[in-house]
């Protein structure tokens, strides 16, 4: 009697196996950069169009593969690179499942062009939705290229759940930055749209981290160390360096890209108190394991790993990190550092930390000892001839409009300023304690979200900045945005702007380089608040462009911020829900002196 139960067929498996292995079009790029790699390619070509969703295509020059494979390796379960379950323990590829064609395939359009040394022509593949098409002979060099386009097409319920095309072209550009770190002997090509976006030569990882980041000389500092259980070796950032976001943290186990919370918290813990709270340093450490000693077929994307010996890996990497920042600044004594902290409560945690260790610190230090020193540029010079003050710079007030105060709206309070922080001010009779950051930030934003003209003053001599790849993509994608918050920048070069003018509420001093700060805390708030794009802006720029706690306002400043708060929709609570303004009621002040 038949069962029930039925086989799927190939098509149905491998578009189940797709879920897994292709989340969205940066898993296509992983896959396809990996068996470059694997194929022992010396220059990969990544291109994608509208973030990937209709067309990912990577060119290899690697061994490409005969007839025969190239019909081979679209099928389930096909790969060169293991034969029996005991290879995944001596592995030296980054691929061996042998579903990521055929997951692929299932789901998208593709054609692949291949050819090996062994033969003189090469062959040229179309596969639709899983469907064998057609394959021929064409004439080809030796290597690979392989076009996935439409990716989902077939699948309309999996295309629904991609994100916008920056997103996506985001998260293409990011998987192309870590496959790239992890590979610096390989040249690499990113373009998006046609255009190059992206050109790193094969080199060393010096090179390669030197030419996709922008750090200064002194702060990286490499950390190797050779154990029974693990090599390390890499880069960690001092903790000067840490950001708010987590973005630059790159840990790779045996040539991969690893995510494991578990080994961060160890590099975390090495830093110990020479973090602030909720920063995340900047590092890249490569793990080297006896293969026997790891599992890395815990996932299909194979982001994660096991080592055999997690606690031991845990303790030597978080002594690692102890030990390289050990070294290179010597570090204080708890007691040091604690009185540190006393004598000086303003400075923050690594000023104080430099002010114990100045003696000892190598100023001069250089991770990338054979760095040339930058020559500057034309725009560096003239920025530096010209940027030299004559005359002390005057006192830049923060209040864009202060003809308000001659409004005959223009309320005049009763205020004063406390811990150069707080507004402490009389309205409508009670008591009331302003954040001043807060008032200001929300005063902006307002301002921001209203559209109205913002007002911008120009520069008199432009400044230049230089921005991370993947920072300036984000500002390629918002520049309208970021020029209607009062910013005239423009771009310059490869990922180099100028700014013009700036928003007349930032001073001229640090306001250039707030834009680094606007940009990261605009990823910030699109990751963690899940917000529209350019409220996220918005609120990055209100952020950075408001006045500091610690600033001290005159009257008049104070006037105008106060005046500006209750011109507010929201007076009392900010975009996060926490608290502006705080009123002591009669009642609560009675209760004082029950
Ligand atoms: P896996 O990488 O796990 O083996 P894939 O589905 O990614 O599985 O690839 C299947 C096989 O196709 C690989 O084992 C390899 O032999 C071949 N292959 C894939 N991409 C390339 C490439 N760019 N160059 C040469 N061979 C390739
Ligand atoms: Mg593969």
């Amino acid at each position: 009697m038949a069962g029930i139960i039925q086989l799927l067929p190939d098509r149905t498996a491998n578009q189940i196996a797709a879920g897994e292995v292709v989340q969205r079009p940066a898993s296509v790029v992983k896959e396809l950069l990996e068996n470059a790699i694997d194929a022992q390619a010396t220059i990969i070509k990544l291109y994608i169009k509208n973030g990937g969703c209709t067309l990912i295509q990577v060119d290899d020059n690697g061994t490409g593969m005969n007839a025969f494979d190239a019909r081979m390796c679209w099928e389930r379960h096909a790969t060169s690179k293991i034969t029996k379950a005991d290879d995944l323990y001596n592995l030296n590829t980054l691929g061996f499942r042998g579903e990521a064609l055929a997951s692929i395939a299932s789901v998208s359009e593709v054609e692949m062009k291949t050819k090996c040394a062994q033969e003189d022509i090469g062959t040229r593949i179309i596969i639709e939705a899983g469907n064998f098409i057609n394959q021929e002979n064409t004439a080809a060099s030796q290597g690979t290229s392989i076009a996935v386009k439409n990716l989902f097409y077939n699948i309309p319920a999996r295309k629904n759940f991609l994100k916008s095309i920056s997103v996506e072209t985001k998260h293409t550009f990011e998987e192309f930055q870590r496959i790239a770190l992890a590979y610096p002997s390989i040249t690499f090509e990113y373009y998006n749209q046609g255009k190059n976006l992206s050109k790193l030569e094969g080199g060393d990882l010096e090179k390669r981290i030197n030419d996709l980041f922008n750090f200064k000389e002194g702060e990286l500092i490499p950390t190797n160390e050779d154990t029974d259980i693990v090599k390390i070796n890499g880069f960690i950032g001092t903790p000067k360096i840490s950001k708010r976001t987590r973005g630059n943290q790159y840990l790779f186990a045996n040539g991969r890209f690893i995510k494991d919370p578990y080994l961060n918290h160890a590099i975390i813990s090495g830093y110990g108190n020479l973090l602030e709270e909720k920063k995340h340093p900047f590092y890249i450490l490569f793990l080297k394991v006896d293969p026997s000693k790891i599992d890395v077929n815990i996932h299909p994307t194979k982001n994660e790993v096991k080592f055999e010996d997690g606690r031991h890996v845990y303790t030597l990497l978080q002594s690692v990190i102890k030990k390289t920042l050990g070294t290179h600044f010597v570090l204080p004594t708890d007691t040091q550092l604690l009185n540190a902290i006393d004598t000086n409560p303003s400075q923050n945690i690594n000023d104080r930390f430099a002010a114990v260790n100045n003696p000892n610190v190598d100023q001069s230090f250089n991770p990338f000892g054979n760095k040339k020193p930058k020559t500057p540029t034309n725009w560096e010079k003239l920025d530096a001839i010209l940027n030299t003050p004559i005359n002390p710079p005057e006192q830049q007030t923060f209040f864009s409009q202060p003809e308000k105060l001659s409004e005959s709206t223009t309320h005049n309070f009763e205020i004063f300023q406390i811990q150069d922080a707080y507004l402490v001010a009389k309205i409508d009779g009670e008591l009331s304690l302003i954040n001043q950051h807060r008032a200001h930030r929300q005063v902006l934003y307002e301002r921001y979200t209203a559209q109205q003209t913002v007002s911008s003053q120009q520069l008199l001599f432009p400044r230049t900045l230089e921005l991370s790849k993947s920072n300036f993509a984000l500002y390629l994608e918002m520049q309208k945005d970021i020029n209607a918050l009062g910013f005239d920048i423009s771009e310059f070069g490869q990922s180099t702007i100028i700014v013009n003018g700036l928003p007349s509420e930032l001073s001229k001093e640090d306001g250039a380089s707030v834009i680094i700060q606007i940009i990261d805390d605009f990823k910030t708030n699109l990751q963690d608040l899940k917000i529209a794009k350019k409220d996220a802006l918005r609120q990055a720029a209100a952020k950075n462009a408001a006045i500091k706690t610690g600033k001290i306002l005159n009257q008049t400043e104070m006037q105008v911020l106060l005046n500006d708060l209750m011109a507010c929709k929201q007076k009392t609570i900010d975009q996060s829900g926490k608290p502006i303004m705080v009123k002591l009621t009669k009642q609560s002040l009675e209760r004082f002196f029950q």
